[in-house]
């Protein structure tokens, strides 16, 4: 069998290395350049590959084809595939079959690498032998060839379901669905709700799908579809016969005839957004029949994820908080929901068809100043010029966070939660991040 491999980054050579291992013919083809690091791995394990260009000869010559997630169906040389009726699947549905591992697959819009990284630490608090992987670290095919866990967590992109046809996950999370990265979805937002719930489409009687049932597009995706799975809705408003819950100040999860109860304010975690996060959460892991003392203890100690509303310094009373991966509105929506003192927050990058409306109430109540940081200020400043006191524009991190202490007073709070996307003046949401905590511990 001859698998070709289009991305040469951390699932395409994890994939390829798989290939290799189980006796496929691999060819590695990339459109950009390989990283040294990558093209190292190749030629150790003797995988032959190229990059810069895609040699259509031998890309068309393939029994299977892995696509990384990165590459759009629209790319020439995927259309080409798709012509002479070869497969083209995702690095998750080539990999799954060579592990027996239970695992948990976690998609949404927001919230999947916080409910991954969660409920990974409930599994391992537990004793239980499990990986962590999907869009997080190595790659899930990496880990199959090279380790043997009986569960792993996966944190999975719309663009990794694109491309599943067999792939089912035992528990599958969908943690909310908010429009995003509609350009590969024919700006169809049917499209795009649709490729997340593909991850409940193989799934049998035997499994579970834990789902945010406050949100509408899933509501309503649920109202009009089938799944075979057992649903486990969470909310923070309904309680249910099964699900999760919160009732007198108390999370609740109610699965197959079980209870487990814990304070909220016991757990680590922050804001409404992670409750529901953390219901997610402790749904996988009471379904794993993980003991309520290992659930309760792990969620009272999780801190979080670094750039998500991530507590950096405290100085003169001013608390300065990073949330740099908060790329889009409804991130910034429950950052700002959470703030409890009056609020300077920075903003601003490339904006990603934002439509601001959504934070008014809470600008207006909770946000003193607002510093824009980005190279094209305008959507920001027409939304929020007349809402806040003062608003001024800044384009370097050192000069936003200057800036910000200026604005406050003891007790404040200095959020960067810039609701776009870094690349304007920024290398990632991680360079935006470090920069962030830089400037502040400069202060
Ligand atoms: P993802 O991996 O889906 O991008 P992250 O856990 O990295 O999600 O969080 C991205 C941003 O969204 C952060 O700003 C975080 O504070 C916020 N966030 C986390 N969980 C949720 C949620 N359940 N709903 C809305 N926003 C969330």
């Amino acid at each position: 069998m001859r698998l070709v491999v289009l991305g040469g980054g951390e699932s395409g050579v994890g994939t390829a290395i798989l290939g290799k291992k189980k006796g496929y013919d691999v060819f590695v083809s990339d459109f950009g350049k390989i990283k040294e690091k990558y093209k190292q791995v190749l030629i150790d394990n003797e995988i032959l590959w190229e990059d810069e260009k895609h040699t259509e000869d031998l890309v068309l010559n393939a029994d299977v084809v892995m696509k990384s997630p990165g590459i759009p169906d629209k790319a020439p040389i995927i259309k080409k595939l798709h012509e002479k009726g070869i497969s083209v699947i995702s690095e998750i549905e080539f990999a799954a079959p060579f592990t027996k591992a239970v695992t948990i697959g976690i998609t949404g819009s927001n919230g999947k690498t916080t409910t991954t990284m969660l409920t990974y630490h409930l599994l391992k608090s537990a004793g239980l032998n499990v990986g962590l992987g999907g869009n997080i670290g190595k790659s899930f095919a990496w880990q199959v060839a090279d380790e043997e866990y009986d569960f792993y967590v996966l944190e999975l992109s719309s663009f990794q379901l694109d491309g599943i046809v067999d792939y089912k996950p035992h528990i599958a999370v969908i943690t909310n669905i908010s429009p995003d990265h509609l350009d590969r979805y024919d700006y169809k937002y049917e499209n795009y709700i649709a490729a997340k719930f593909r991850i409940t489409m193989n799934q049998t009687e035997d499994d579970y799908l834990i789902y945010d049932a406050d949100d509408e597009a899933i509501a309503n995706w649920l109202q009009n579809n089938k799944t075979k799975a057992k649903l486990i809705p969470f909310s923070l408003s309904q309680t249910f016969e099964q699900g999760a819950f919160i009732l007198n100040n108390n999370m609740e999860v109610r699965i197959n005839q079980d209870e487990f109860k814990m304070e909220t304010r016991e757990i680590a975690l922050e804001g409404k957004h992670n409750t529901k996060n953390a219901m997610a959460s402790s749904s996988a892991a009471n379904i794993l029949n993980i003991r309520k003392s290992t659930i309760r203890e792990s969620m009272s100690n999780f801190q979080g994820v670094e750039h998500r509303l991530e507590k950096v310094l405290k100085i003169q009373n001013v608390q300065y908080i990073n949330d740099s991966k908060a790329t889009n509105v409804n991130a910034v929506f429950f950052a700002l929901d959470s703030m409890t003192t009056p609020t300077v927050w920075i903003v601003g990058g490339v904006d990603k068809g934002n439509d601001y409306n959504e934070l008014m109430p809470l600008v207006r109540e909770k946000v003193k100043a607002i510093v824009c940081l980005g190279v094209d200020n305008k959507k920001i400043i027409d939304a929020f010029g007349n809402v806040v006191d003062m608003m001024v524009e800044v384009t370097t991190m050192r000069d936003a966070v200057i800036m910000s202490q200026r604005l406050t007073e003891r007790g404040d709070t200095v959020l960067l939660s810039p609701a776009c996307a870094s690349f304007d003046l920024f290398e990632s949401y991680e360079d935006r991040g470090n920069q962030f905590k830089r400037a502040v511990q400069n202060l």
